[in-house]
């Protein structure tokens, strides 16, 4: 069986010895010693501050949002995963849908300013599959219109932008170590926040606005992640360049071997990029030819998965959807084959001779 993704796992000694730590003080949550040590050893490999662990990647959307006090609409991608548009309608806050640029996949800048109404407070995007949404352009409209840049970099863990982390572009940029990501603590996630008075703000709100046990800095919600959580990090931490070594390897052999499919293309990364080899996208000519592929794959018990569908204009919750045209012709045929620690080049090579034959 062979799915999308699977779940790097270090060898249980490495994770129980970490672990008796925490067993040993007695301590599991509030901020733990495992916890602050995964910050500083984030903190050296990604060479930024200002950050903070949290509990999974979608609390940090709605903390980012309650934070910088959105409440009325934010513009958006349709092209992500669910989270992205269900923390702003969480929040009470209204998406406005802006289409994506058909080569890059991201929120298309040319079409945010005729989005842009009197209500307008943020702009929420997503660098989808590690791929740097259009920063520059996104930076100078929040400018001119006074509004506040929230990046979804769920997928972006070690992604790097004109040789910086791309977790240092934006007002609020999330990242999600959820057991699917590239980097993982099983749940997990974090808040960057380069403001120091709004990194402040971010962090009170995710401990129950806590300010030492009697005091409170206004509204909180509880985000805080686990010695648990922060264990497993460490265990993972240490494999985190040889994952990304061994996923750069099986995305150049898909690569080699896929591109001169005439049924297909591959995605080109934005200029200036490091990458993180976290997904392998590929879109086919159109949505007929993806269900073909699929189901032959799955006769060979190979599933890789349709991120993303649907186009979250076409969410049920929402009222009123518009029409994406890109990001709906998109979803319908881009899916994600598998990649990840232990697939063997071997088995890139059976699912790409599969697909080369359809
Ligand atoms: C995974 C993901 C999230 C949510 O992260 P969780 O840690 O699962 O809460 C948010 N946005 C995107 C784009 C994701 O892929």
């Amino acid at each position: 069986m062979i799915h999308v993704t699977q779940t790097f796992l270090p060898p249980i000694e490495e994770f129980e010895k970490i672990l008796k730590r925490a067993w040993d003080k007695k301590w599991m949550t509030n901020r733990g010693e495992l916890l602050l040590e995964l910050e500083e050893t984030l903190s050296e490999y990604l060479n930024i501050s200002n950050f903070f662990i949290t509990t999974n990647g979608t609390l940090p959307l709605q903390i980012a949002l309650k934070t910088l006090g959105i409440t009325k609409e934010v513009i958006t991608t349709p092209f992500s995963y669910v989270a992205t548009t269900s923390a702003i309608v969480w929040e009470n806050c209204k998406p406005v849908f802006v289409d994506i640029e058909r080569d890059m996949l991201t929120i298309d800048p040319e079409k945010i300013e005729a989005a842009i109404t009197e209500n307008t407070e943020a702009i929420l995007a997503t660098h989808v599959f590690g791929n740097p949404c259009d920063i520059e352009t996104i930076e100078a409209i929040a400018k001119k219109h006074n509004l506040k840049v929230i990046y979804d970099g769920a997928h972006s863990f070690a992604v790097k932008y004109k040789g910086k982390s791309i977790f240092s572009y934006g007002d609020i940029i999330t990242t999600s170590f959820h057991s699917t990501k590239l980097f993982h603590t099983g749940e997990g996630g974090a808040i960057f926040v380069p403001n120091d008075d709004l990194y402040k703000k971010c962090y009170y709100h995710h401990n129950f606005g806590h300010n030492g046990p009697l005091e409170y800095h206004g509204l909180g919600i509880n985000a805080k992640a686990s010695e648990m959580q922060a264990a497993m990090g460490l265990s993972v931490f240490p494999y985190i360049d040889k994952i990304i070594e061994k996923r750069k390897m099986l995305t150049e052999h898909y690569e080699s071997l896929l591109q001169n499919n005439e049924n297909l293309t591959l995605f080109n990364f934005r200029d200036f990029t490091e990458r993180n080899y976290s997904y392998m996208p590929v879109i086919f000519k159109n949505q007929d030819h993806l269900e073909l592929v699929l189901e032959k794959l799955a006769v060979l018990k190979i599933f890789p998965r349709r991120y993303f569908y649907p186009s979250l204009n076409k969410l049920p919750y929402l009222e009123n959807s518009v029409s994406m045209p890109i990001s709906e012709d998109i979803c319908n045929k881009i899916v994600c084959l598998p990649l990840y620690f232990e697939l063997e080049k071997q088995q890139v090579s059976e699912i790409c001779n599969l697909i080369n034959s359809l």
